[in-house]
């Protein structure tokens, strides 16, 4: 049997073999010692002494919860199973590896939350990247190619559990190097890494991201195309939208690669995928990972928390296929206004209509998670109990249709068409099953009476058949004129008839006689043992017949999966809408303006989550103006915990809400779509993260002023922190000026360096802002109004007084403050930094006017009339004297 062990451990080395051995599964070896740290298992041994083999196990019914602990702790299991009847087995019982269980191909119902998607990704390195993703559980496939720069941000957008990629590919150096705790330039620095516990890594944490490696052949784009069209059954891909342009190519050698992966595991039908979906760019908010991660769309920052995030405010859906949906919306922003306004119009109809959105919901509420079940009625591994779930889910569809009906948005009267209502094959499940369908499909139980003949003629077999017995005792009595003749069953003998001795002589001569009793003898008929027999095998033939009509109704529905697929994601995106409605009518929210310019007017803004967070009424209103006329770049000071980080954050995911179709936590709003959203933490907000960050803060910087469109929204939070002061001052203040010049695109810079403040003097775009704080009864009191100008520079100062500092240092504080500030200007008052700029910013920027050069007022205003030569020579040397020495 070690042999058999050795065998199959040998064909999937980096996952934990769970040996099945009778009631148990076993692990032995390394994965024994490993299970019994990570899985809290009781490390025990077979064998005694030197040949001792460590093993660890579990009884078989808790398979599920273990595989769930297995792949929580980052592992992969391979489930060896008895693959034929131990008591029918000559010698070993035959055993193989049924499923290799990985964090991206789990499919089990216990251990998948319901309300998140879970996805196996592989991605292909390249000038251009392919990236294919695959939702196993539901059978969602979808794949694309991307700049290789932008490839982690898309492994970011869609957070698989696990990502495959070829051995050879240099993408899995850079995940290890920053599974290491190197400078993240891949999304993995942020996870950890697993690879299984042969791999030389630590268990990837919940929440983290599996890498495979995998063999280099599975990624070549002749056997990924033929291994796809394959599976689709289709000649080739182009009917899906994948030629062979460069980007299809990377795109399908990924894909390929995942349907190798998944035969490779599964070792079960794959039919529910049925497609392979092109995904483009065009028409997404672009929001890169760090960005994703600052802002807080999923996750909380700190302890990694649903709770607390953007998606946990927004998600009031009642069905797990809403709450997906909205969490795909929220990693996928729209950037058209045609179909943001779209789905503001539907929310706006269910936000009026309050009986609809409740109707809605109430109905929604009792639609099971439809996607799920097709696909594991298509895959074959539906229970009954699923196909009644389906068959109440289509019970509600009437209802919906109806309420969908002669609605004025267009997103709802495209829905109310989408929903099919698969009448017949509601009529025809409801029909056939029970009310309460068990989880085993061959045990019997759920098909109700009257829907087969021979099914309830096996029944009333295997109940004893009462009225058959009761027609064959008249039919005997009759024959033989013994009134008293029974029929009756005993467990020794079976079926019999009883006759008294008084009427032994008027016993037929076909009757056998079995059993005498003390006044009266015991006899069988052929025709009774017949019948016995069928009543015995009555039971377990009626359970076949029922498992044979089941597999009928979960073919029936698997004909239906298009239809029904269809249905699912009506009935998902009515759940988001529906959700969004009653946020917005909870949470007083407004339906926001979408317009094509830059600008952002946002009226008596709130914090979507602190306003949820904080105690109710205590969040303070603020307004948001940027772009256009208000200028582009917002420069926010005020002291430490007055509220400028929640200000511009909330600039963010207010845009961000309204570019998946909510409506906003403000009184008004009118906002320009944006292409990308940038959003920069600094360093020292995030200690948490326990890294060198200065580094990862400037590469981001970097990649903001690369990428960054005059349609972006960019915010910076304390950028340049992690470093000296006039270190940090200075790349801070030529990153706005960079901004406000090369790009000018919408920017909410908040910051603590109070020099700041003196960059609207040179830069025409750019206002200052602060957050009010009053003094109070020598206590500081945070108003968290945002008001213009910039805030008071001294601010240290008054804290260190109303702290007890005494009063000489605070006097000597405020000298020297005016001597540092004195230094800081030059003889015309304005800023020393913002002095000496690139000639060409120059030129550039003396096209508006007030901050040109002075010289040029000079030229402008000299009188050349009353200007001798040499006095006119004189002046020519004085100025290129100031214009080489300014240059220098
Ligand atoms: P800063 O970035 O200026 O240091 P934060 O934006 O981090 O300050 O805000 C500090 C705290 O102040 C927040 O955690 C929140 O509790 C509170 N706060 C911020 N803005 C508001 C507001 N508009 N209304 C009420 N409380 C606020
Ligand atoms: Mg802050």
């Amino acid at each position: 049997m070690m042999r058999q062990y050795m065998e199959a451990k040998r064909a999937c080395p980096d996952a934990l073999l769970l040996f099945r051995m009778g009631d148990f599964y076993e692990l032995f070896y390394e994965d024994a010692k490993l299970a019994a740290r990570t899985l809290g298992l009781a490390l025990t041994s077979r064998e005694k002494g030197a040949d001792a083999v460590p093993m660890a196990g579990f009884p078989h019914h808790q398979l599920e919860s273990y595989l769930a602990k297995i792949i929580a702790a980052g592992f992969r299991a391979a489930v060896c199973e008895q693959v034929e009847d131990p008591k029918l087995a000559k010698g070993l019982v035959r055993r193989e590896v049924t499923r290799i269980v990985t964090p991206g191909t789990v499919t089990e119902e216990g251990i998948l939350d319901p309300r998140e998607s879970n996805y196996l990704a592989a991605a292909v390195s390249g000038d251009l990247a392919g990236l294919a993703w695959v939702e196993l559980s539901t059978g969602r496939f979808m794949a694309g190619a991307f700049p290789a720069s932008q490839l982690p941000d898309q492994i970011a957008r869609i957070a698989p559990a696990e990502l495959l990629l070829a051995e050879d590919d240099p993408l899995v150096h850079s995940f290890k190097r920053a599974a290491l705790g190197q400078p993240a330039t891949t999304p993995a620095g942020e996870r950890a890494f697993g690879s299984g516990p042969s791999g030389n890594s630590a268990a990837a944490p919940p929440g983290g991201m599996m890498i495979t490696c995998r063999p280099a052949w599975a990624f070549a784009h002749q056997s990924a195309q033929k291994l796809l069209a394959k599976h689709f059954h289709t000649t080739g891909l182009e009917g899906f939208g994948f030629g062979d342009q460069p980007a299809d190519v990377q795109a399908i050698r990924a894909a390929g690669a995942i349907l190798d992966y998944l035969t490779e595991t599964q070792k079960s039908s794959l039919e529910h995928i049925d497609r392979l979906i092109p995904y483009s760019v065009a028409g997404t908010l672009q929001i890169d990972q760090a960005s994703r991660r600052g802002l807080e769309l999923t996750h909380t920052i700190r302890e990694h928390r649903r709770e607390g995030s953007l998606l946990w405010v927004l998600d009031c859906t009642v069905g797990a296929m809403g709450a997906r949906l909205l969490a795909d919306w929220v990693a996928n922003p729209l950037t058209d206004i045609t179909q943001i306004s779209q789905r503001h119009e539907a929310v706006a109809e269910l936000v009026e209509e309050t009986r609809l959105c409740f109707d809605l919901r109430e109905a929604l509420r009792r639609v099971y998670d439809l996607q799920r079940l097709v696909a594991r009625v298509t895959t074959g591994r539906a229970t009954p109990r699923d196909l009644s779930f389906l068959a109440r889910t289509l019970a509600q569809l009437p209802a919906i249709k109806a309420k969908l009906a002669a609605r004025r948005s267009q997103l709802l009267a495209r829905l109310e068409t989408q929903i099919d209502l698969c009448a017949e094959l509601r009529a025809r499940l409801e029909a056939a099953l029970e009310d309460d369908c068990p989880l085993q499909s061959r045990e019997g139980g759920f098909i109700r009476d009257g829907y087969h003949q021979t099914l309830d003629e096996l029944r009333q077999l295997a109940r004893g058949g009462k009225q058959w017995i009761a027609s064959y005792q008249a039919q005997q009595i009759q024959r033989t004129g013994i009134a008293t003749l029974k029929v009756g069953y005993n467990q020794v003998f079976g079926y019999y008839i009883e006759v008294t001795n008084t009427h032994r002589e008027k016993v037929p001569a076909d009757y056998i006689r079995k059993q005498t009793l003390k006044n009266a003898e015991r006899y069988i008929t052929p025709e009774l043992k017949q019948y016995e027999e069928r009543v015995l095998t009555a039971d377990q033939r009626a359970k076949e017949l029922e498992y044979e009509l089941f597999v009928e109704l979960r073919d029936a529905v698997a004909a239906q999966r298009t239809r029904l697929t269809q249905v699912a994601a009506a009935l998902a995106e009515l759940d988001v809408l529906a959700g969004l409605a009653e946020l917005a009518r909870r949470q007083r929210y407004c339906r926001p303006k979408m317009v094509s310019e830059p600008v952002l007017e946002i009226i008596d803004s709130r914090h979507p989550v602190l306003e949820v967070l904080e105690p109710q009424g205590t969040f303070v209103p603020n307004d948001i103006r940027c772009g256009g006329q208000h200028g582009t770049i917002m420069v926010i000071t005020g002291p430490n915990m007055a509220g400028k980080s929640t200000y511009i954050r909330q600039a963010a995911l207010i845009v961000l809400m309204a570019q998946i179709g909510s409506f906003v936590p403000a009184k008004q709003a009118t906002i320009g779509v944006v292409d990308r959203i940038f959003a920069r933490i600094g360093a020292s907000d995030e200690l948490s993260r326990g890294q060198s960050t200065f580094m990862v803060e400037m590469t981001e910087t970097a990649r903001i002023l690369h990428t960054a469109t005059a349609q972006s929204l960019v915010i910076l939070d304390e950028i340049g922190r992690g470093t000296s002061t006039y270190d940090g001052i200075s790349l801070a203040w030529a990153i706005v000026e960079y901004l406000h010049e090369h790009i000018g695109c919408r920017t909410l810079f908040a910051t603590h360096y109070h020099e700041l403040t003196d960059l609207h003097k040179s830069l025409e775009g750019v206002k200052n802002l602060n957050v009010a704080v009053r003094e109070w009864q020598d206590e500081l009191v945070f108003l968290h109004k945002i008001v213009d100008g910039a805030a008071d520079k001294s601010y240290g100062i008054h804290v260190a007084r109303l702290a007890g500092v005494p009063r000489e240092v605070i006097h000597r504080a405020r000298e020297i403050l005016a001597q540092l500030e004195q230094e800081h200007y030059d003889n015309q008052g304005r800023p020393k930094i913002a002095r000496k700029r690139p000639t060409a910013a120059m030129v550039q920027l003396s096209l508006f006017g007030p901050e040109e050069h002075p010289v040029l007022e000079e030229i402008r205003k000299l009188d050349l009339d009353s200007t001798a030569p040499l006095a006119a020579l004189e002046l020519l040397h004085r100025w290129q004297q100031q214009l080489r020495s300014e240059s220098r």
